[in-house]
């Protein structure tokens, strides 16, 4: 089947939600009209949703489960012994749980890298000690390595080398202007401040292909120039980090990331032709050997179509400045949650119900292409995929990621769990998590809205721990998910697949 008729065949899908003991009810007329009808059942069974309400938000293994992975594993750095230990232990949980089976999946992940100890201060204009941390990915300075501050702020090639070639020997580079974080004494801002300060940031990042171009070439950039390393904003108040970094690419010098107000001042001393110099004293280390990792994957086995799948998906792995709660130790444990949600109910799916807990997800998205790639035969009869990593907060809606004819399914697949609402299903593609792993597979798959919960300031920061963790909010996301997870499991029909790329 073309694309084009492919196109024509998903639009005339109609909705039908059928009760167990109702009479067949059609969801809505319009595409009634449509030339080839075909009717995609969405199981209704109020009672066994029910119990799955009331297994997860009366009798939920949330809390308990978060606080061994968050402060007992702590952060899982791909690579690292403790991402490692987790994948153990949510394999162990799965089996706990009744999963059918929970397997560790081996993939190639590259060369590891391990976070050292950091000194930072500032010699001039005046004398003190800053907070800083390393780059992923990035190495050491071997011994502390002083430097004049030089901010950086070419957008293109031509204009780099009018400005700052030659004359970077041996400073430490500021990439750019400060994110527009505005008055930082001021109360937290709201996620309507944070989308009004990312448009400014946008503002500020490259736009044109020769902006693009020379955004993305600045580090091999400096390293050429013989800097003594790069210089990175926070870009969020009160002092917090950001953190970024994949042996995809591993960097040739050293890079820091120091908090917003900091990076603000250098930038205003500059501004004001006043001299900075800092002193950056940094320890890191990389594996010899490319790293095996793996992905904990379980299931509970279909009755009928035990070959066709439906994925629950999240990442085990964090960055490793914090134990990695809000990204993304609260997704994990709401699919693992789901897990024992759909077995303490008794559900009996007629599909098979997976769970895959990716790791590599920070580095690229690795693992879910890596089960993307390992499972390919399989992805045909995937019914869906649905990600859960947008922080701790309850879940919202549900993005159709271009899948618009599915919008009334979803609205029946939320009905049911509306209790634990208010559920939208809205319009948009998003972006940035795992299930953008199995959409060139022509896939359905999808990643739940959930509330913001100060997901701007916490997520790959210092705080992104327990502390920051609404576990009430991730047992209404494993609930829905497992609701979700059923409702695939027992549509009457494969979902017609996407367009593959
Ligand atoms: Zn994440």
């Amino acid at each position: 089947m073309t694309f084009r008729m492919r196109r024509r065949f998903w639009s005339t899908i109609a909705i039908i939600v059928v009760a167990a003991n109702a009479p067949a009810q059609t969801v809505t007329a319009k595409t009634a009209a449509a030339v080839q009808q075909r009717a995609v059942v969405v199981p209704s069974n109020d009672d066994l949703v029910a119990r799955m309400i009331q297994e997860g938000t009366q009798r939920s293994h949330v809390d308990a489960d978060l606080q061994y992975l968050l402060d007992v594993i702590g952060p899982r750095l791909t690579g690292s012994p403790e991402v490692r230990r987790a994948n153990e232990w949510t394999r162990q949980k799965f089996l706990e749980y009744g999963a059918d089976r929970a397997d560790l999946e081996p993939w190639s992940f590259g060369i590891g890298w391990t976070r050292g100890p950091m000194t930072l201060r500032m010699l001039a204009p005046q004398h003190r000690e800053m907070l800083g941390v390393s780059w992923a990915w990035s190495p050491g300075t071997k011994g502390p390595v002083a430097g004049d501050v030089v901010f950086m702020d070419a957008r293109t090639q031509a204009d780099f080398d009018r400005r700052f070639a030659g004359k970077l020997r041996g400073a430490w580079v500021m990439l750019g202007p400060a994110y527009p974080v505005v008055n930082a004494a001021a109360p937290p801002l709201t996620h309507a401040d944070s989308a009004h300060n990312d448009s400014l940031a946008r503002a500020l990042g490259p736009h044109t292909n020769q902006e693009i171009e020379f955004y993305n070439s600045r580090i091999p950039l400096l390293a050429h120039e013989g800097a003594a390393g790069a210089i990175h904003d926070g870009a969020k108040q009160f002092g917090l980090f950001t953190m970024s970094g994949s042996p995809a690419y591993i960097s040739p010098i050293p890079q820091i990331v120091i908090g917003n107000d900091n990076y603000a001042q250098l930038e205003r001393l500059a501004r004001r032709g006043e001299r900075a110099r800092i002193e950056v004293d940094v320890t890191n280390t990389f594996s010899r050997d490319t790293l095996e990792q793996w992905n904990t994957v379980a299931e509970i086995r279909g009755s009928e179509k035990p070959d066709e799948v439906v994925l629950l998906g999240a990442h085990l792995d964090s960055w490793d400045l914090a134990t990695g709660g809000t990204d993304n130790g609260a997704g994990a444990i709401a699919v693992l949650e789901a897990a024992r949600i759909l077995k303490a109910a008794g559900v009996h799916p007629k599909r098979t119900i997976r769970f895959a807990l990716f790791t590599g997800e920070e580095e690229g998205l690795f693992g879910s292409q890596e089960y993307a790639m390992r499972h390919e035969k399989e992805l045909d009869k995937h019914q869906a995929v649905l990600v859960l990593d947008n922080g701790t907060g309850r879940i919202t809606a549900m993005a159709l990621q271009g899948r618009e004819e599915l919008r009334d399914m979803w609205k029946a697949m939320l009905q049911p769990v509306a209790s634990l609402g208010p559920l939208m299903v809205r319009s948009g593609i998003k972006t940035g998590t795992d299930h953008l792993a199995f959409t060139p597979y022509g896939v359905p798959a999808f990643n739940y809205d959930q509330l913001t919960r100060g997901y701007d300031h916490t997520h790959h920061s210092q705080v992104d721990d327990y502390n920051h963790t609404v576990p009430s909010d991730i047992a209404q996301a494993a609930t829905i998910m497992a609701v979700n997870a059923w409702q695939f499991a027992d549509l009457s029909e494969l979902l017609p697949r996407g367009p593959k790329h």
